[in-house]
């Protein structure tokens, strides 16, 4: 008889290690509440790339004499439009996944899943019916939503979540973003290109505040997104949001997570906008899955604590994706690796789950992407590095497409020469990073990235270049600043 596994939530995560499972011989039942993709689909990754697509067409529009282009009238987007096109494009990945889970087999159940006891899952369908499912291994995958700011709740009107944006049919005139991670500045170059006039808010002294980015990274960034003319507000936190009739005046002040900065006068600020996104990070999806029937460990705000093989605190439940939380980069790519490990493990393997090498993209203008460590977390483990960089502007492609903001940075072990982190930012650097990460999971060594030949003219040659530089014999080097 195959085991019974039940996946409990339609994401990458668990839709991934449905597939795995299935692929490995098990009987499978995928229970999702709501569609199969979950928010990488519906309301994360997938739309947002599809906004950015057009944002990115309109602004290549504006520059189109430069480019050698005519055309008459001013390119706009028009809101209406991009969102059909943006249901048509989740629609094609929907099908898509549901056509694998059927040919696989996988019993595909919409419904809330709730824990009853050991071997037992409870599913309320919209309909309203009950049913229960036996299962010998249960994998959870349930996710996380948009962490509410309890001084600006979310009304979906006018205060909006990262989920709300992507449903607007209308681009706001004036938006002002709360959090400058990699949402908030996605969402705020992504607007500032459709047309809106953009300001973004962080209570850090950084943008793009990742232990995985070194500080200099954020600095660029910050300085490319000013360039673009998004008004961005450091060290500052939304005091209160008042309706003012023709908008919402915002209060901004002085971020009480920091020392004050000396001589900095500590006044506070009104900025009048039209909708407020509240990007300040995410929140599990664990309560009321019933984990306290099984003794299943949580922490923090109800993240899912797992061991190395992404097993819970009770037997033949593991978890993977998003509900673990924040210790580990909460993205799609990674919740599908560890949903493929939890699958294989539920069925007899034995494999711990290794995060030196997950790659991170942001789909910013221009993209950020990283890989391994920054120079600050391989000094903090007390590893002796060298570290390089090389802008983009040196690369032949970059000139060629009128793109040259950006640089590449690679940090090394001195001795071994092995790459232990590279760090990216420029036109499609999301495309560079999985070479990148291929380097930093193999050991490989400088010497092993500058002798492979990368083809002309091409964005890739940056690493060639970067790592020629690295090793002190630089052939196109421009010197980093
Ligand atoms: P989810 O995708 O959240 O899926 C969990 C699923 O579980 C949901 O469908 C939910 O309905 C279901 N569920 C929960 N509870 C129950 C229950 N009781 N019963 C049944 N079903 C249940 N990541 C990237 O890698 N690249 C990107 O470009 C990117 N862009 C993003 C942009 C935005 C705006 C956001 C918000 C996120 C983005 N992410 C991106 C992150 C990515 O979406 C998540 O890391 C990924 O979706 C996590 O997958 P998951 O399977 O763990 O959870």
């Amino acid at each position: 008889m195959s085991l019974k596994v039940v996946v409990l939530g339609g994401g990458p995560g668990g839709y991934v290690a449905a597939i795995r499972a299935a692929q490995l011989g098990a009987q499978v039942t995928l229970v999702e509440k709501e569609r199969i993709g979950g928010t990488c689909l519906h309301w994360g990754c997938i739309p947002t790339k599809v906004l950015k697509a057009t944002a990115e067409l309109l602004d290549a529009l504006r520059g189109k004499e430069e480019m050698g282009i005519e055309l008459e009238g001013t390119p706009k987007v028009n809101p209406v439009w991009l969102m059909a096109r943006k249901r048509k494009v989740v629609e094609i990945q929907e099908t898509g996944i549901l056509k694998i889970l059927s040919r696989l087999r996988v019993c595909h159940i919409q419904g809330v899943g709730r824990i009853l006891g050991p071997g037992l899952l409870g599913v309320e369908t919209p309909s309203g019916e009950s049913e229960r499912l036996e299962w010998d291994r249960l994998i959870l995958a349930t996710g996380s939503r948009p962490l509410c700011l309890p001084s600006v709740p979310f009304d979906g009107e006018r205060i909006l979540s990262s989920s709300d944006v992507l449903e607007l049919e209308e681009i706001p005139s004036r938006t002002l973003i709360v959090g400058g991670g990699v949402i908030g500045c996605e969402l705020a170059c992504i607007l500032k290109s459709l047309g809106s006039q953009v300001h973004v808010v962080e209570a850090l002294e950084r943008l793009l505040p990742l232990p995985a980015l070194d500080p200099d990274s954020s600095t660029l960034m910050e300085r490319e997104m000013r360039k673009r003319g998004i008004q961005v507000y450091l060290r500052q936190v939304v005091q209160r949001v008042q309706d003012q009739g023709g908008g919402l005046e915002v209060i901004l002040g002085p971020s009480p997570a920091l020392e004050p900065l000396p001589g900095r006068l500590q006044a506070s600020k009104a900025i009048l906008v039209d909708r407020v996104v509240v990007c300040v990070g995410r929140e599990p999806v664990s309560r009321g899955l019933g984990l306290e029937s099984l003794g299943v460990e949580v922490h923090g705000r109800g993240w899912i604590r797992v061991n190395q093989m992404l097993e819970t605190s009770a037997s033949g439940v593991s978890a993977v994706g998003d509900a673990l939380g924040p210790s580990r980069p909460m993205l799609a790519h990674l919740a599908s690796a560890e949903g493929m490990v939890a699958a294989e493990n539920a069925l007899g393997a034995n494999k711990g789950f290794n995060y030196e090498a997950v790659p991170s993209a942001i789909f910013t203008s221009p993209e950020v992407a990283c890989v391994g460590l920054s120079e600050l977390q391989a000094a903090s483990l007390g590893l002796e590095t060298g570290s390089e960089k090389f802008l983009m502007r040196g690369v032949g492609k970059a000139q060629i497409l009128g793109e040259i903001a950006g640089q590449a940075k690679v940090v090394w072990e001195k001795g071994t020469q092995r790459i232990l982190g590279v760090q990216l930012i420029g036109p499609m650097v999301s495309e560079l990073v999985g070479e990148c990460t291929l380097a930093v999971r193999m050991g490989m060594r400088l010497e092993d990235l500058a002798q492979s030949i990368h083809p002309h003219p091409t964005l890739s040659e940056i690493l060639v270049e970067l790592s020629h530089k690295a090793m002190g014999m630089p052939v196109h080097g421009i010197a980093g600043p």
